[in-house]
């Protein structure tokens, strides 16, 4: 079990990073998390698009094309010989004067975080989680748009530190229009009337690749599945809730503030889209 970081291409067991780095300084940086299954990496793909999408949204170039990242990554997690791990991509502005003006950037800073697999405690997947509605909201469209997977977290961070402070495991944000959008790291679904049902990417939130694959089994699968803007009520009539994300996959949730949801155990439709999820991963293997 070994925690390896590829910086720029060297493999490091443990790295440093400049003061003047501006990843550091501003939260100039864009990054991915990417799980394991049989140790390969799950989705590189579609997180590799991502990264890409989200420099390009920021005016970052990133030096290095999706085969070096295939291949460095592949390096990394040989070198770090753990069962499973946790994959973190960050690139940086890089180095440049103490002001937020990127033009004295001259060259980005590429990371690979390659950690033991974080796994979440089993009693969470099997009695779900309690979430709270906190009164940070999520980053407007027109701030900083949280399709855009920046290493710049505070509006996310706040949101946890008021969940904990609330006494439950994680956040659902509002946006500032009052609509559901997402938890601190993950997208959310809940289940009314046998449907499923999740905020929108109009509604300003990360495109979850987890999501978007829970979405396309379910459809395959005969769920409907309706995106849209919903004000926080529309929760009292939900039956089931769930997260999801690419480190927790989908993650139930029984208690939203002081509501119990669907009798406190995760429902039948959240149980049978975890195995449907779970079969999927298996072609990784
Ligand atoms: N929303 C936010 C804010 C996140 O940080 C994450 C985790 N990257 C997600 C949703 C889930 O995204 P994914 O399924 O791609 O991991």
């Amino acid at each position: 079990m070994a925690i390896r970081i590829n910086i720029n291409g060297a493999i490091k067991e443990d790295a440093f990073i400049s003061v003047l780095d501006h990843g550091f300084l501003f939260g100039d940086s864009v990054y991915e998390v990417i799980s394991t299954r049989k140790n390969r990496p799950c989705f590189l793909d579609e997180h590799l698009k991502r990264l890409h999408f989200s420099a390009g949204e920021i005016d970052l170039t990133i030096p290095f094309d999706d085969f070096w990242f295939g291949e460095q990554i592949d390096r990394t997690l040989a070198d770090a010989a753990n069962q499973e791990s946790y994959i973190r991509i960050v690139v940086t502005r890089g180095v440049g004067d103490i002001n937020i003006d990127p033009s004295t950037c001259h060259s980005p800073l590429v990371l690979i975080y390659v950690t033991p697999a974080h796994v979440y405690p089993i009693e969470w997947y099997e009695n779900g989680i309690h979430l709270s509605i906190v009164s940070v909201q999520r980053n407007s469209k027109n701030a900083l748009n949280p399709s855009i997977k920046t290493g710049n977290y505070l509006n996310n961070v706040l949101a946890k530190i008021e969940s904990g402070r609330l006494g439950t495991d994680d956040a659902l944000m509002l946006n500032s229009l009052g609509y559901l959008t997402e938890s601190t790291t993950s997208n959310f679904f809940f289940v009314r009337d046998g449907g499923l049902m999740t905020p929108s990417l109009d509604c300003g939130i990360l495109a979850g690749i987890t999501r978007d694959i829970v979405i396309r089994l379910s459809r395959e699968n005969g769920f409907r599945v309706e995106e849209g803007c919903w004000p926080i009520e529309i929760l009292e009539s939900a039956d089931e809730m769930f997260l999801t994300g690419s480190v927790k996959h989908l993650m139930p949730v029984t208690r939203l503030d002081s509501k119990v949801v669907g009798g406190g155990k995760p429902g039948p439709i959240t149980r049978s889209l975890i195995c449907l999820y779970e079969n999927f991963l298996e072609q990784f293997e």
